[in-house]
């Protein structure tokens, strides 16, 4: 039997008369690496912004872990379990890179150690004292992660974690996933590089105008003709070119 940990169920979001989000259910499984694709603008971005309530939804339900989160706000989100990366990552200036994982979390005994322990982990303890502004566009994408890890999340909703990022840093950045996602944390993963989504995924789930049109393993997603359709225009073309 699979055991889902985030569902949502018709969820919709407006942006006045543009329907980003148009009644969409997806299901995550439990412990799985579920990634959503789709063509510029489809509304993967907004999607998790609703699940991790920086939008209101404007109809349907989503469910983490056994509770309706609906309509809950960002920080209680994120404390029940559900974190999140963003794509356009911005570090707190002026602070070196402890002092931003320091300031992911307001509380907890522990921080300190976690914090070291989370550097280690990610490999940029070297950087510990330097400003984060400092850092190149891979190690901010590494510390970004480290900020959601001192959370001690259930489920990451990752948005683009490896755009922009070089491809030594790439395979780091996929081989910590993988690592984080073996000792039994869900992702939910936004990217575009289809090497990636292919390496690291168990279910693709495909977004098109706003809608969740297609899901199903990485093969069978891009055999599908509406998946064609969705990215070329016209499924008459043999590869998805993406
Ligand atoms: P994706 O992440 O798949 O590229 P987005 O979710 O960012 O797509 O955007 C989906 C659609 O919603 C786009 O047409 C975008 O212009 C629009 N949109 C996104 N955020 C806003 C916003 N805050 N206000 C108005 N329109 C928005
Ligand atoms: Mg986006």
């Amino acid at each position: 039997m699979s055991d889902t940990i985030l569902e949502t169920h018709d969820l919709t979001k407006k942006f006045g008369a543009l329907t980003a989000n148009d009644e969409i259910s997806l299901s995550v499984e439990r412990g799985s690496i579920h990634g959503v694709i789709g063509p510029n603008g489809s509304g993967k971005t907004t999607f998790f912004n609703t699940l991790t309530g920086m939008h209101q939804p404007d109809g349907g339900t989503i469910t983490f872990d056994g509770t309706d989160i609906t309509g809950w706000k960002p920080y209680k989100i994120a404390r029940r379990g559900l974190g999140r990366t963003f794509q356009i990552v911005s570090p707190f200036k002026n602070m070196t890179v402890r002092q931003n994982l320091l300031a992911a979390k307001s509380g907890g005994t522990n921080k300190q150690k976690q914090a070291d322990e989370i550097l280690e982990f990610l490999e940029i303890d070297h950087l510990a004292d330097d400003d984060a502004s400092d850092m190149s566009g891979g190690q901010k994408k590494l510390l970004e992660l480290g900020r959601v890890l001192m959370l001690d999340p259930d489920c990451i909703l990752l948005d683009e974690p490896t755009a922009g990022v070089n491809p030594a840093l790439e395979q780091r950045i996929l081989d910590h996933l993988s690592e984080i996602n073996d000792d039994g944390t869900t992702f939910l993963i936004v990217e575009h590089d289809m090497n990636v989504i292919q390496n690291v995924v168990d279910r693709v789930s495909v977004f098109d105008q706003g809608k969740h049109i297609v899901e199903g393993s990485f093969d069978e997603v891009t055999d599908d003709k509406r998946v064609r359709e969705a990215y070329l225009g016209s499924a008459d073309d043999e590869e998805v070119p993406i």
